[in-house]
């Protein structure tokens, strides 16, 4: 199989996975191989440095059965002050991916996000893949640009003649790797995990957006690899199929989000949480430029998944957050000193 992006957060994650729980070959391409270091030297294992830009690339892709497409730009603050760029990572690149699929027959796995739902208020109910309208905001908040990209692509792949595809919808996935520190590996404000994270290694406050009222249902990046797991065995069940991916059970809001990290994060030093700074509130215009705005309820509807591929997260929010956090004091202690 063809895994693109299998540099990434979720693609290190699922190319782990399928090196350690079969026999398959794979073909992956990224930017980046800096979580997939070990990986590198595996037989079964090819990796090139590229992206979606290079035809010659695509074409290479398009040779294997099945294709996962995970590449992306999905930092927030990027959303804003280089909207052009994210419009075409996230709509161009995945639509020539899939003419290259329409034509070889290759089944097109795309990963498309949460964000499609747009500008849901506080009293949102549950999203449901097929029936829920969609309100993105008005153009000059580029805060969509992510967003109406993604969206586009999903119709596109829908509109494709002759085109094997699915749609995975990630709702907040999180876990070990996930974005970066700024300044350290990446620059930007990365999601809203690492962003917290950074922040209680650096001794810093954590920033509330607008007080902190949204809320999200955080899901373990472990969940989605088996998700993938359940696709990859129910393949008929899947096709011409959009699935959210997320876990209703750990839905919380951001401020509740910060508490949770800030006593873990005490936890984890073995310090009184009172040593720990308390978050504070911030406009989102402030924190993240011109054009931000938000989504207050993100709540998944799991029953379209779990009725035709038997899936359903298990991972309660204490677990992958215990677990993210520690992994990230690991990983960052010494560059945050
Ligand atoms: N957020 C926050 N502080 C941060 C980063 C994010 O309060 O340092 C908020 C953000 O405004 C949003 C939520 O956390 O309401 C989730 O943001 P994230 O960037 O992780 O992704 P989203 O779910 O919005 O795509």
């Amino acid at each position: 199989m063809a895994l693109v992006g299998c540099g990434g957060f979720i693609g290190s994650h699922l190319l782990s996975a399928i090196l350690e729980r079969t026999q398959w070959r794979v073909f992956g391409v990224d930017l980046d191989s800096y979580r997939i270091q070990e990986h590198l030297s595996n037989d079964r294992f090819e990796f090139v440095c590229a992206d979606l830009s290079e035809p010659s690339v695509v074409k290479r892709i398009a040779q294997y059965p099945v294709v996962v497409n995970l590449a992306a730009i999905c930092t927030p603050s990027r959303y804003m002050a280089e909207a052009a760029t994210v419009i075409r990572s996230n709509y161009d690149h995945p639509a020539r991916l899939a003419d290259a699929c329409a034509k070889s027959g290759s089944w097109l796995i795309h990963f498309s996000t949460s964000e499609i739902y747009g500008k849901t208020s506080a009293e949102s109910g549950l999203l449901d893949e097929d029936s829920t309208e969609i309100t993105l905001g008005p153009v000059p908040a580029s805060r969509w640009s992510y967003a109406t990209a993604k969206l586009l692509t999903e119709r596109y792949l829908f509109a494709l003649e002759n085109l094997c595809w699915t749609v995975v919808r990630p709702f907040n996935f999180v876990g070990p790797y996930m974005d970066f520190m700024p300044g350290v590996d990446g620059e930007g404000i990365p999601r809203v995990l690492a962003n917290f994270s950074t922040a209680l290694v650096r001794g810093e406050t954590m920033k509330l957006v607008n007080g902190g009222l949204a809320k999200r249902s955080f899901t373990s990046v472990h969940d989605a690899v088996d998700f993938m797991f359940c696709l990859f065995r129910n393949g008929d069940q899947g096709i011409g199929q959009a699935f959210n991916i997320g876990n209703p059970d750990n839905e919380l809001t951001i401020a509740e989000l910060a508490g949770k990290m800030r006593s873990i994060y005490a936890g984890i030093k073995g310090v009184g949480v009172e040593t720990v700074p308390q978050p504070v509130a911030v406009s989102g215009e402030e924190y993240y430029g011109k054009g931000y705005e938000d989504s207050l309820r993100r709540m998944p509807s799991v029953a379209k998944a779990e009725r035709l591929l038997g899936f359903k997260a298990a991972t309660p929010l204490e677990v992958v957050l215990k677990e993210s956090l520690s992994w990230f004091v690991d990983h960052y202690q010494i560059a945050a000193e």
